[in-house]
């Protein structure tokens, strides 16, 4: 007989996000992918008590990465006026 309380959920206490049976939501309740929340929460405020697997990882989106495309946006401005 299958059992519903088989879903592995695991909370990560620092930054919220929950993983139902190895799927990543959001603290909002969206999917979301460990990778991007590493670059986002994880790598910045995770400590210890982070469960994030993915925590350190750089392959994920990250403010930096988002930061250099905002760069690059306004380096493109710049060369426009000269
Ligand atoms: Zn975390």
């Amino acid at each position: 007989m299958k059992k519903m309380e088989d879903k592995k959920i695991a909370v990560c206490s620092k930054c919220g996000a929950s993983w139902i049976d190895g799927q990543l939501f959001w603290s909002t309740g969206k999917e979301g992918d460990p990778h991007d929340l590493a670059g986002l929460v994880c790598n910045n405020l995770g400590d210890e008590t982070c469960i994030n697997p993915c925590k350190g990882s750089t392959s994920g989106d990250s403010w930096e990465r988002r930061i250099d495309g905002l760069k690059n946006l306004l380096k493109e401005g710049e060369d426009d006026n000269g």
